[in-house]
C-alpha cells in the first residue's frame, strides 16, 4: 500500500469491494484501472462518456415520451377496434379491480425509467455548459435507488408473449410505441453504461475548484 499522507485527496481512489485507498492512475483513453489487492475494475477512462450519456439521455428522454403517448398495440375483433397506450393499460387494471398490478405497471415501467432519465438530464445537462445543479448529491444517489426498480425489459417480454398469445382470438398489430419502447430500453442501457460516476465526480471537483467552493 503507497504511502498516502502527502497525496492530495483528489487523486486517491478508493475500492468499493475492498476498500483499498489507491493513488490514482494516470490512464491511455478506453484504459480500465484494475484493483490492485483485489483485481476489482475501479473506473475505465471514458473522456467522451458523460456527453455520450448526455445524449443517450436526452434521445431516451424523446423516446419515452412516444412510447407513452402513443399506441401500443392496436387490437381488431369483430368490426371493433381499440389502441391501447401503457398508461391505459395501467387505468384499465384499476377499473378491472387489480390495482396492485396497475400500480406495478404504472412504477415499473414509468414511474422509475423516468426518473432515472431526469435524474441523467438534471446531471449532466449543467454539467456540459460547466454548471453545477444544485441537490446535485440527491439526484446522483436517485440514480441508484430507482435503476433496480426500472423495468422496461420485463414489460416488453411480457407485452411479446401476451401479443402472440391475443392472435388466437383477435388481430393484434403492433403499433408505433411498441418499437419506441425497444430503442428505449438500448438507449437508457447506453446511457447508463456510459455514466461513469468516477468521472462525474472529478468534473464535479474541476467545477467546484473553478467555483471556489473548496
Ligand atoms: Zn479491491
Amino acid at each position: 500500500m503507497p504511502n498516502t499522507s502527502a497525496i492530495p485527496i483528489e487523486s486517491l481512489v478508493v475500492c468499493d469491494q475492498c476498500d483499498l485507498l489507491q493513488r490514482e492512475a494516470q490512464l491511455e483513453s478506453g484504459g480500465t484501472a484494475i484493483c490492485g489487492r483485489c483485481g476489482n475494475v475501479l473506473f475505465r477512462s471514458q473522456p467522451r462518456g458523460l456527453k455520450l450519456s448526455l445524449a443517450f439521455a436526452l434521445t431516451s428522454a424523446a423516446l419515452f415520451l412516444i412510447s407513452n403517448f402513443f399506441p401500443i398495440v392496436t387490437i381488431s375483433s369483430q368490426g371493433l377496434t381499440n389502441s391501447t397506450t401503457l398508461l391505459d393499460a395501467a387505468d384499465r387494471l384499476v377499473h378491472d379491480g387489480i390495482p396492485s398490478i396497475a400500480a406495478l405497471v404504472f412504477t415499473t415501467t414509468f414511474l422509475m425509467p423516468a426518473l432515472e432519465i431526469m435524474a441523467l438530464i438534471y446531471l449532466l445537462l449543467p454539467l456540459h455548459f460547466g454548471r453545477l445543479p444544485p441537490g446535485l448529491k440527491i439526484a446522483f444517489r436517485l440514480i441508484y435507488i430507482v435503476k433496480p426498480w426500472a423495468m422496461v425489459e420485463v414489460f416488453m417480454m411480457g407485452l411479446l408473449v401476451t401479443i402472440t398469445k391475443l392472435n388466437a382470438f383477435a388481430s393484434v398489430a403492433p403499433d408505433t410505441a411498441l418499437g419506441s419502447f425497444v430503442l428505449l430500453m438500448i438507449f437508457v442501457t447506453a446511457a447508463a453504461s456510459n455514466f461513469d460516476p468516477h468521472n462525474f465526480w472529478k468534473r464535479v471537483g474541476a467545477l467546484e475548484r473553478l467555483e471556489g467552493k473548496v
